[in-house]
């Protein structure tokens, strides 16, 4: 009796297994088509000073329009394209796409012509040898000034080969981008590396925000992060913001910035270029 149970519970696995295998290489395939024939979407979401509200940046957050699944969120897709190698020209795709955007509002619009577009490079984009090259190239095709370009970068780099990756780090810096360390408090657990890496912002990652006004300890991390930050001369952005109290907590915190959904959720580049006019009609009326 609970052998039959067993080898039953035991087909049902490999079932689910196999359909789970089957339905990423679906996945990967169709992936690969999507970059090829356009169906990746960038949106867009604003990054404000929480002393004055104005946006400063705006963060390419990639979106697949699969033409049966609908809209896929990033989460469900860039974990097979870096396993695949497909993040290369994926990243690429998205690197031309925001830098071309960018160009566009900063001649377009006066609130996006000091606006800064954040991109987020993979490890796996980053270990790429002529990663420098390429987006020396994508600056100058897209006419973007380098300083109007951060890249977001994640704590996994500090696991590759510290020198390379501090050498890498130099070169894009030589290039006039900004770079910004994401997510952070959630990965690596030493922080040696923030004075040795050439960096000009820390994004503090949602879950710490979240627990604001409910978790004491996590406001005491958030303060020791931003006073460190502050020592080192680092832009503060706030992720996840979701609250006016978080705000406020953050703003006397001394965050510079703040991203989430109280400010706006992530915007169609369309939407995104209405909200910058709008903004435009509101300074000069
Ligand atoms: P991330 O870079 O940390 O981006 C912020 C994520 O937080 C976005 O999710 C954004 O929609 C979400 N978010 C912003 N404000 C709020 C809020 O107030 N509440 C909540 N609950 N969420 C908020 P999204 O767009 O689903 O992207 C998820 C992750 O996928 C990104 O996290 C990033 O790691 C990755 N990703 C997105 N686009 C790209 C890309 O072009 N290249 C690479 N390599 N990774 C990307
Ligand atoms: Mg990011
Ligand atoms: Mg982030
Ligand atoms: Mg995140």
């Amino acid at each position: 009796q609970a052998k039959t149970g067993g080898k039953a519970a035991t087909a049902l696995f490999d079932r689910s297994m196999t359909d789970r295998a089957s339905e990423r290489m679906e996945l990967e395939g169709d992936l690969r088509w999507a970059i090829d024939h356009g169906q990746l979407r960038l949106h867009y979401q604003p990054i404000v000073s929480l002393e004055s509200g104005r946006i400063r940046e705006a963060e390419a957050l990639v979106r697949w329009e699969h033409p049966k699944r609908g809209l896929i969120p990033p989460a469900k897709f860039i974990p097979i394209a870096e396993e695949t190698g497909l993040i290369i020209p994926l990243g690429k795709w998205v690197l031309e796409e925001a830098c071309r955007q960018a160009r566009d509002w900063s001649e377009t619009t006066k609130e996006g012509a000091a606006m800064i577009i954040g991109v987020n490079l993979s490890t796996r984009q980053f270990q790429q040898n002529d990663i420098v090259d390429d987006i020396a190239g994508v600056l100058g095709r897209s006419g973007l000034p380098p300083a109007h370009l951060k890249l977001e970068i994640t704590e996994s780099l500090m696991a590759l080969s510290p020198d390379d990756t501090v050498a890498k780090l130099h070169d894009l810096k030589a290039l006039g981008v900004h770079l910004a360390v994401d997510d952070f408090g959630t990965g690596y657990s030493s922080m040696s590396y923030l004075a040795n890496f050439p960096l000009d912002t820390l994004k503090i990652d949602r879950s710490f925000v979240q627990r604001i006004g409910e978790q004491p300890e996590a406001e005491a991390i958030i303060q020791a992060v931003i006073t460190l930050a502050k020592t080192l001369n680092l832009c503060v952005t706030s992720e996840g913001v979701e609250t006016a109290e978080q705000k406020e907590v953050l703003r006397k915190m001394g965050s510079d910035r703040g991203q989430g959904y109280l400010f706006s959720r992530p915007l169609t580049a369309a939407a995104f270029s209405e909200m910058l006019s709008d903004r435009d009609a509101v300074s000069s009326g």
